[in-house]
């Protein structure tokens, strides 16, 4: 009997356990380790960060669905990885600190034949001072946080309908940050919000991103099929902003959050400063701190994770200049390359390097977007590594079989940009491949049949859709296979 640990159960835990489950039969087991016992599907904090959507709305319990699937759930936060065993055993283990409710300040051992790490981020607020939501901004990044930030909204609603003038602050807290898409959505959602509660002209909305333009999101801009002619997504986006209004900031890294003031270094070098009475900006993210050690107890986390945390896995990390980047770089089954049966999907592995370009101001900050890992990908990794570890435990095969590079993988996002059966409305983007190809497209570095951005009703409605396809898969409810990633 062989058993399969996974840590984490997001997007890219819970489709990589449910996956296994189904594929493994009764002889093996699965365990996930989780310090959460809630699910949330984390696109639509953003609607909870508005107060269209409440946090139970997002959420659900988890434990009901791994008694239903038959999956060992250990409520719990790993902290470090022991992949030889220790000097009593040589079997691995992960040890995990217990939080579930009566057994909070305990730890356990959970051995394991084969581990998917799948712990996501850390949200990184401690990188620019005064960011976050324990300090002088908001976040969406989890439901709690967006529960926090629709409240803040409404009072910031609430003082506009008393007459005053608001400045809303939406963005990236830091130079290096990533999910971009995230923001987009949330400040598409506050623009159109204010406009449903009749305030719009209380309201002055701002971007400030470490983006080199807009549209950028992390992946380098791109050029996209737009209504029959190719544009930049640069040009769609400054569109968009202009005709909701919203002023924007880009190349900017903000380097500390005062209360109702932050502070920015531009590209450039220049020190500025905006006001503000309500700020939603991004941390960046960092992996989530494990460490390992091997059998005689000596730290080896630096030959397993990246300095960022992130796990290392079969990409290719060795430091090159922007203009030697290849679509081979990057990783195609997620394996570690110093413990086979180790992998890490999702937002954990470590990404060989920036999509976008690296830029770095006179004063030596680094003011770009690090890479994206959206959900669709992460679940299509975490599908093909479930699928591959099942293979091996089975005996059908030695190594990975099954690849899911981002070099060769297309995306779809939708993102919304306001609520409403009829009055709602999403940007709809699909790009192939994520890690841009400029080899085989040399003009445009995407193939543009599969790279298209439009915004309408339509979106909308996929996104609602998604919501609760999404939401019914990782419930694990019949036909769940059916819901693609
Ligand atoms: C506000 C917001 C909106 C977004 N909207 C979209 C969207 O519209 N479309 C899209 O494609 N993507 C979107 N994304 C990105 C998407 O959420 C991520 O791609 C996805 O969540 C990544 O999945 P993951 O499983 O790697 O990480 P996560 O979903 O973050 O899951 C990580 C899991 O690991 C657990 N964990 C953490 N630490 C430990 C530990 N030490 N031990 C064990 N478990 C641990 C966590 O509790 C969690 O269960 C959005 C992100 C944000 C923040």
């Amino acid at each position: 009997m062989a058993r399969l640990v996974i840590l984490g159960a997001g997007i890219a835990g819970q489709t990589a356990a449910l996956h296994a489950r189904r594929r493994l039969g009764r002889d093996h087991e699965v365990v996930v380790v989780s310090p959460n016992s809630k699910w949330n599907w984390i696109p639509s904090n953003i609607w909870v960060g508005v107060g269209v959507m409440t946090p139970e709305q997002v959420t659900f319990p988890l434990r009901p669905v791994y008694e239903k699937t038959g999956i060992a759930f250990v409520q719990g936060k790993a902290v470090s990885v022991h992949p030889e065993g220790d000097g009593d055993s040589g079997k691995p283990y992960v040890k995990v600190e217990l939080t579930e409710t009566g057994k909070s300040g305990q730890e356990e051992r959970v051995h394991y034949d084969w581990l998917v790490n799948a712990t996501g981020p850390k949200l990184n607020f401690d990188a620019t001072p005064g960011l976050g939501p324990q300090k002088n901004s908001l976040s969406v990044c989890t439901f709690d946080h967006a529960a926090h930030t629709s409240k803040a909204f409404d009072e910031t609603v609430a003082r506009m309908k008393a007459g005053e003038k608001q400045t809303l602050l939406i963005g990236t807290g830091h130079g290096n940050c990533t999910c971009q898409g995230a923001a987009f959505e949330y400040i598409f959602n506050v623009e159109f919000e204010l406009r449903r509660r009749g305030v719009r002209d209380k309201a002055r909305v701002v971007w400030l991103s470490n983006e080199h333009e807009l549209g950028d999101f992390g992946m380098g801009g791109m050029f996209i099929r737009r209504g029959g002619y190719v544009t930049h997504s640069r040009v769609f986006t400054e569109s968009l902003y202009t005709e909701r209004g919203i002023e924007w900031i880009t190349r900017a890294a903000v380097k500390e959050v005062a209360p109702g003031e932050a502070s920015y270094e531009t590209l450039d070098g220049d020190e500025r400063s905006l006001k503000f009475d309500f700020a939603m900006l991004l941390p960046p993210f960092s992996g989530v701190g494990l460490k390992a050690f091997d059998r005689a107890g000596a730290d080896i986390t630096p030959s397993v994770f990246a300095p960022n945390g992130f796990m290392l896995v079969d990409g290719d990390y060795a430091k090159k200049p922007y203009e030697e980047w290849s679509p081979e770089d990057w990783p195609r089954t997620y394996q570690s390359p110093k413990f086979p049966n180790v992998f890490a999907v999702g937002i954990a592995f470590a990404p060989p390097h920036a999509i976008s370009k690296p830029m770095t101001s006179p004063k030596g900050t680094p003011i770009f977007p690090t890479p994206p890992r959206t959900g669709m990908p992460t679940g299509v990794m975490a599908r093909e590594v479930a699928f591959n570890i099942v293979d091996m435990i089975k005996g059908n095969a030695t190594a990975p079989k099954r690849q899911a590079s981002l070099a060769h993988m297309g995306a779809a996002c939708i993102a919304s940009a306001g609520a409403g059966l009829f009055r709602g409305t999403a940007v709809s983007m699909t790009l192939f491949p994520i890690v841009p190809d400029f080899r085989k497209y040399p003009d445009t570095g995407r193939d543009l049949d599969w790279t298209f951005g439009e915004i309408g009703l339509a979106g909308h409605w996929i996104k609602h859709l998604l919501h609760f396809g999404f939401i019914y898969k990782a419930k694990a409810n019949p036909l769940w296979t059916m819901v693609p990633e």
